[in-house]
């Protein structure tokens, strides 16, 4: 017998009794249940859960209970569908203890106190066994994720009701009862029965009833073969059809098959009902019951081997799941089974989609619209990004020295690069792939390469050649005699330094690119003294090797003066370096005085009437150069100039032609005070 609400009075019925139940029996919340799992076959989270409790069953009743809840649990789970889908539910049981055994029976005046108020005769009718829902559900509640609530009450006169809860008597057909309200509660099966139920609403909303007689309009049409007569004669069991009589008429309305347990107690449930129950299970219970990975969005390194997904079903007993895995949308052959190992060395990089699939193909269901037998779950993966490089040099085909420029490698995505001094290159990361190089310089021919692979991980090592656009000729030399490592070389085109170049730990210097045409190789020596200073050369068809300079430290000739008065010669070096140096006119007076050091040194050292000339001079010159490093004025004397113009009429009888210019033109600036003030010099 299914239950309904008729209207709202009822409704409004029930809120009565609710607060009526909240106001009046506090004794039932400070009650302490036993509950014991009497199934279980997982987490409750993904699974149907029943909880069954006893009415009118006193303290002394419990273990009558216990047996009779065994019976009942038996027998249910070895009837179909749930003996097929036993893993799919878990079972507690809540031991509840009334003051009084049985049920109330009204119709006969006979009252217990029952914890639940079980009751027959409800709305009048004797069979209809009812217990108070509401105080029904606040035992449930002792176990948080309950789904269906069944109360077997103590009583062995046939009854029972589905509804909110269901009730069942413990009748000897206690489990049949059982199963026939378990069809109202889970499967919102109808009654397929036809004794009148004056007052039932009217409808077909139910799974196993309705109205229509069409073929293409019954919604168990899946079930029903083509041959079979519609509406189905009575008079022969034709298997799943359209049989006149159910939900309390015996007109107007139709069942699926001729008999059923929501017909009659005994016989199996009918297909359609199996099947409604079925899908119903399946709104509670996810095929797939855990996986691992956990997290769906996997980022997965480059150096990873293999990564495995697994899957746990919850299976039904019957063998009737099948299952699949997608890489991608591709199904994997040989992949009937829970886990998948994928080979990361299969997939390319970026992003893929793995998937895994189940469905119960069970024949208990032929119509499963929402598809809640099929279940899925799927991983985001993201295998590392390109990580490869393509690095090499490019370099004159003719020098073999290197070229600076930009490179290019274009293709799937395009990389750019400028080679360093040495014409080295490298592109990272790049992404696998083939590509297509190509460089150029305005000195040179451009060049490509086609169909360069970059791999993940890996080097591709690509080398270039151009062939200059202009003949170009190298130079080469060395500096030999003490300190010629590190030494400046400068190649000159008139004022302007072409090239310049750095002596290595031999003294070694070279240029290369070096187009025809006139130049100078100049040493760039700062304080030393060279001889020679520099060369003056022609390019014209040829490599110039052996353009060697020699580095002679020559003492100067104040050292050779002063080498018994090293602070006086200090003073003088002083002078060059914070005065002279600050100057161009005295920067243009050091050089001369270092480009005839030697020659001047060495008539000091023979012509002792020079050296005694020279020495007065400088004795004299000492104390007004002190003045000038103290940025005072120098004073030139008679004396001073005139040992001045004596010295030089000595050394010009011993000088060589440069020299003599040199000493011409010193006399010259001597007579000229524009010369002398620049020089911070007062001519008296
Ligand atoms: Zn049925």
């Amino acid at each position: 017998m299914k239950i309904k609400m008729q209207n709202e009075k009822s409704c409004f019925g029930m809120l009565l009794v609710t607060v009526a139940f909240l106001v009046l029996t506090p004794y039932l919340s400070l009650a302490q249940f036993l509950v014991e799992k009497i199934q279980n076959n997982g987490n409750d989270d993904n699974r149907m859960v029943w909880v069954i409790m006893g009415d009118g069953y006193t303290s002394l009743q419990l273990d009558d209970f216990h047996q009779n809840v065994d019976n009942i649990i038996d027998k249910i789970f070895n009837t179909s569908p749930w003996s097929s889908y036993k893993n799919f539910i878990n079972v507690y049981r809540i031991d509840v203890i009334s003051n009084e055994s049985g049920a109330d029976h009204p119709s006969s005046s006979r009252y217990v106190n029952t914890a639940l108020d079980a009751t027959f005769d409800t709305y009048g009718i004797s069979r209809l066994l009812t217990v108070d829902d509401s105080k029904a559900f606040d035992v449930a509640s002792e176990v948080p994720s309950f789904d269906a609530v069944m109360v077997l009450v103590n009583d062995q006169q046939y009854g029972g009701s589905g509804g909110a809860t269901i009730a069942f008597s413990n009748h000897e057909k206690a489990g049949l009862i059982a199963l026939h309200e378990i069809g109202h509660l889970i499967g919102d099966l109808a009654d397929e029965y036809e004794t009148p139920y004056p007052g039932y609403p009217e409808g077909d909303s139910e799974p196993n009833v309705t109205y229509q007689t069409e073929y293409e309009h019954i919604k168990w049409k899946n079930w029903i073969e083509g041959s079979t007569p519609l509406p189905t004669p009575e008079d022969n069991d034709y298997g799943t059809g359209l049989y006149e009589g159910a939900r309390y008429r015996s007109e107007g309305i139709y069942r699926p098959n001729h008999n059923c347990i929501m017909r009659s107690l005994g016989v199996p449930y009918c297909p359609i009902c199996s099947e409604a129950l079925v899908l119903s299970l399946y709104n509670y219970v996810d095929l797939i019951d855990s996986q691992i990975p956990n997290l769906t969005n996997l980022f997965l390194s480059a150096d990873l081997n293999t990564i495995q997904f697994r899957i746990e079903l919850v299976d039904p007993s019957s063998d009737t799941v099948g299952m699949g895995w997608e890489i991608d949308g591709t199904v994997q052959q040989n992949e009937n089974s829970n886990t998948l190992t994928v080979d990361m060395g299969t997939i390319t990089k970026g992003a893929h989609k793995v998937t895994f699939l189940a469905a119960d193909f069970t024949s208990l269901v032929r119509n499963d619209p929402h598809g809640v037998l099929l279940s899925s779950r799927s991983w985001n993966l993201e295998k590392e990004l390109a990580s490869g490089v393509i690095s090499g040099t490019v370099v004159n085909a003719i020098t073999h020295q290197g070229i600076e420029g930009i490179i290019i490698a274009g293709g799937g995505e395009v990389y750019s690069t400028k080679t360093g001094a040495d014409g080295s290159f490298a592109l990272s990361p790049v992404r696998e792939g083939t590509y297509d190089i190509t460089t150029g310089s305005e000195r040179y021919s451009s060049a490509s390469r086609s169909d360069v692979a970059v791999a993940d991980g890996k080097v591709t090592t690509v080398d270039i050649s151009l062939e200059p656009l202009f003949t170009t000729y190298s130079i080469s030399g060395n500096i030999f005699g003490s300190g010629n490592e590190g030494i400046t070389i400068e190649l000159k085109k008139g004022d302007a330094i072409v090239l310049s170049a750095i002596t290595d730990v031999e003294g070694n210097y070279f240029f290369n690119g070096v187009e025809s045409g006139f130049y100078i190789v100049f040493p760039a020596l700062g304080g030393h003294n060279s001889i020679p200073q520099r060369y003056e050369l022609e390019v014209d068809d040829r490599d110039l090797n052996n353009i060697n300079f020699e580095v002679l430290t020559v003492p100067c000739p104040a050292e050779v003066l002063l080498n018994e008065q090293p602070s006086s010669l200090n003073l003088l070096r002083n002078f060059r370096d914070s005065v002279l140096s600050k100057n161009t006119l005295g920067k243009n007076y050091t050089t001369l005085y270092y480009e005839h050091a030697a020659e001047v040194a060495s008539l000091i050292k023979t012509q002792e009437d020079i050296k005694v000339k020279a020495a007065e001079l400088l004795m004299e010159l000492i104390p007004t150069i002190a003045m000038r490093i103290d940025r005072q004025e120098m004073v030139f004397g008679e004396g001073i100039r005139g040992r001045i113009n004596a010295l030089i009429s000595q050394v010009e009888r011993y000088a060589s032609p440069p020299l003599k210019e040199a000493l011409t033109i010193i006399k010259r600036d001597m007579r000229s005070k524009k010369v002398l003030s620049q020089l911070g010099v007062i001519s008296q």
